[in-house]
């Protein structure tokens, strides 16, 4: 809806793209505004620029000042060192996105491609104190304005996309939603790397770049890069969300930032000893919806019906066929009523993006993480530089909330690899000096990393306490370099 205050169309526009809640709300009035103020966002080196000039409207001139503060650190070097590069985005998951704002402000040319085409994951993340302070500073409370109001620290996955979205498409990023990046079209003689997709006929099919990364989730990793396995103890994550109608009684109830079992034995024999029910932990997250993420015991699963039959594999066991989703259900809602004292009142299920209960049932048993961040391939002399980020690079437990924490970290480190590409180091010691960071991460918490979050930018030696970032050499990564020595 239009603010009532503004009377001019662009205005009108401008806040109705502001306040898009899907994805194709915010690329439609993203794609009037631009039309009734005949700004092309394929020009995307002037985009912004153009954009500020043409829109004289107080609400946004606040927007631009953020962005501009952002736009000014002297690591993008005033948008000059990477205007050279066209990088192709494959996710616009949150991490996808947060690259991309990084790329577009280092001066790139940055397509972002996405395979659906709505927003729809209700699930809650948890947010690091820096990624709060990160999200301020991109103007999220100007799309979302209850964005980590007092001592709230988390956001719906929806929410989060739809305000990085809107950062990208201001700052000149391209994001092609309904395509599915399928492979690449290798170098010919006249042309660069390009993507196959699919619908194949899609206009970016005919981008050519020279840095493509990878932001496409848990699932796999493009070839080339390897993925090791870390297999702990049986543990099965439930998920579920019910609506919030944001009343009074809602209001009241605590929420429950994690409960672990070792801290809190009472709570969870209670739990067992009332409805059967029997969890290593549990949080419970009051957002767009009432959120709770939970580690089932297998045994109450079998118990209580919700697994029909026991098997070792994991695979096996929550297969949807051997999953009795009414008993799922009924798991789901009675921990959530018990964890929050039965105060919740009404509880009824939010959807998913199927019209279902939005409740999941989730393995946690075995988690993956990539051996390596970057590789180059190389192809008739043209060299592409991949990058992984997000779930794909380090795959999150979720009810510790590592995800966006990592994730973003990943997504400024990735954004200091293409800046060292685009200055022209040689390829060798930009992938050595980004295994080297990557050493990093996985033990990164937010009492290890700077508290100085004001300083944090995507210089390593602004947000990691100790980086060495030579601790990788060369000459340790040269099976990074993948050339395709046949013509
Ligand atoms: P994602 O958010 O998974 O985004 C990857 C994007 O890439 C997707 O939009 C996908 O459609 C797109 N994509 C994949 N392949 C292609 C392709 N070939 N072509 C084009 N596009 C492609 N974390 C929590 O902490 N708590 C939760 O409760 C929780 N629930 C989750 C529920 C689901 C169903 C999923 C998938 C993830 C959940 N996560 C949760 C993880 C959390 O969403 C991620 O940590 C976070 O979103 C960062 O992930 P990302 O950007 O790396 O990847």
């Amino acid at each position: 809806m239009a603010n009532q205050d503004s009377t001019s169309p662009s205005h009108a526009l401008f806040d109705q793209f502001v306040q898009a809640q899907t994805c194709k709300e915010v690329q439609r009035t993203f794609s009037e505004l631009c039309h009734h103020l005949q700004v092309d966002p394929r020009d995307y080196q002037s985009f912004y620029t153009k954009l500020k000039e043409r829109l004289n409207y107080w609400k946004a001139k606040s927007l631009w000042v953020k962005l501009d503060k952002r736009a000014q650190h002297q690591d993008y070097q005033q948008g000059e060192v990477c205007a050279k590069n066209k990088c192709l985005v494959l996710g616009a998951g949150p991490c996808g996105l947060r690259t991309a704002i990084e790329l577009a402000l280092l001066g790139a040319h940055v397509v972002v491609l996405e395979k659906r085409d709505s927003f729809s994951r209700n699930n809650v993340l948890h947010l690091w104190p820096y990624t709060i302070y990160d999200l301020r500073g991109l103007a999220a409370k100007k799309f979302y304005g209850k964005f980590c109001t007092g001592a709230l620290d988390h956001i719906s996955i929806r929410q989060l996309q739809l305000i990085l979205l809107k950062v990208c498409l201001l700052l000149g990023v391209e994001v092609q939603t309904g395509v599915e990046f399928k492979g690449f079209v290798e170098p010919s003689g006249a042309t660069g790397w390009m993507a196959k997709l699919f619908p194949d006929n899609h206009p970016a099919g005919k981008f050519q770049f020279d840095v493509f990364i990878y932001a496409g989730g848990g699932s796999f990793v493009p070839y080339g890069f390897k993925r090791k396995e870390l297999r702990g103890k049986l543990a099965i994550g439930i998920t579920c969300n019910f609506i919030n109608r944001h009343t009074a009684a809602e209001a009241q109830v605590a929420e429950i930032s994690g409960v672990a079992r070792i801290y809190n034995q009472k709570f969870f024999q209670d739990l067992l000893t009332e409805t059967g029910i029997d969890l290593e932990n549990i949080v419970y997250y009051k957002d767009d919806t009432h959120y709770f993420v939970m580690t089932a015991k297998k045994k109450s699963l079998l118990k209580m019906g919700v697994i029909k039959q026991d098997f070792s594999d994991a695979d096996k066991l929550l297969a949807q066929v051997n999953v009795d989703q009414e008993a799922l259900l009924r798991y789901a809602y009675d921990a959530a009523q018990f964890s929050t004292g039965h105060c919740l009142p009404d509880m009824q299920f939010a959807q998913n993006h199927a019209g279902q209960p939005d409740v999941a049932m989730f393995d946690f048993t075995c988690m993956h993480r990539a051996e390596n961040a970057s590789l180059v391939r190389e192809r008739k002399g043209q060299k592409l530089l991949m990058g992984l980020v997000g779930d794909c690079l380090v795959e999150p437990f979720w009810p510790l909330g590592t995800g966006i924490a990592r994730g973003f970290l990943a997504a400024f480190d990735t954004a200091w690899m293409v800046r060292s590409w685009g200055k022209g180091r040689p390829h060798m010691e930009v992938l050595a000096e980004r295994e080297s960071i990557y050493q990093l991460l996985s033990q990164t918490t937010p009492e290890n990393t700077s508290k100085k979050y004001s300083a944090f930018s995507i210089d390593p030696a602004t947000r990691y306490q100790h980086v060495n970032l030579n601790s990788v050499k060369a000459i340790q990564v040269k099976n990074l370099n993948i050339i395709y020595s046949f013509y």
